[in-house]
């Protein structure tokens, strides 16, 4: 589908996602002023709202990133989660905090945060941007959430529609109505 000739429907406007990340990175802030944060943001997903993020948390912090397979050309979960691209360092005294654009079936964010576990650290949680909780899969309640969103394929701020549309700056539908 050429999604230029359909209408475009706002989901979170560019506005509504900077106050959201505002009052998020106030509340990390906040929970984690006495420990050692450090940020894994999800390629290539959460690359725009991980960035947003992280400016508006006043700790001093770390950032690594991960990749892992998702749904790649589909609209579908394959229901297997793939470590692509692992962080660098070992966790041994710090704070996660796992970023991510969405939570749909929570495959990847479980897995990532098990795969995490593993390395040693103090405490790992997660932040979404947007939660499908309709869609849940397994049991995964993400700890921060900025907007909760019905089952619908979303677009922009970093979520892609096949290899395209991550740069715009606002979470939106494809509707069927033609422009
Ligand atoms: P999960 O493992 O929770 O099913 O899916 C996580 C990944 O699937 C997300 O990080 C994202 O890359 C992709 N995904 C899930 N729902 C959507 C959506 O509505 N739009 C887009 N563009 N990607 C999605
Ligand atoms: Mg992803």
């Amino acid at each position: 589908m050429d999604i230029e000739k359909k209408v475009w429907e706002v989901l979170c406007s560019e506005e509504e996602i900077q106050m959201r990340t505002r009052e998020l990175g106030a509340e990390i802030t906040d929970a984690y002023t006495d420990k050692n944060l450090f940020v894994v943001s999800l390629l290539r997903g959460s690359f725009v709202f991980a960035a947003d993020l992280v400016r508006r948390i006043d700790l001093k912090l770390k950032v690594d990133f991960m990749t892992s397979s998702s749904y790649e050309h589909g609209e579908e979960s394959s229901g297997t989660v793939q470590i692509l691209k692992d962080i660098e360092e070992d966790l041994t005294g710090f704070d996660v905090l796992v970023v991510d654009d969405i939570a749909d079936s929570g495959l990847t964010m479980g897995c990532v945060i098990k795969h995490l576990k593993t390395k040693n650290p103090n405490s790992v949680k997660s932040c979404v941007l947007l939660d499908k909780p309709s869609r849940r899969k397994v049991d995964l309640e993400p700890d921060y959430i900025g907007f909760t969103i019905p089952d619908r394929f979303v677009v922009g701020y970093g979520l892609n529609y096949g290899d395209y549309y991550r740069n715009v700056p606002y979470v939106f539908v494809v509707t069927d109505q033609d422009r």
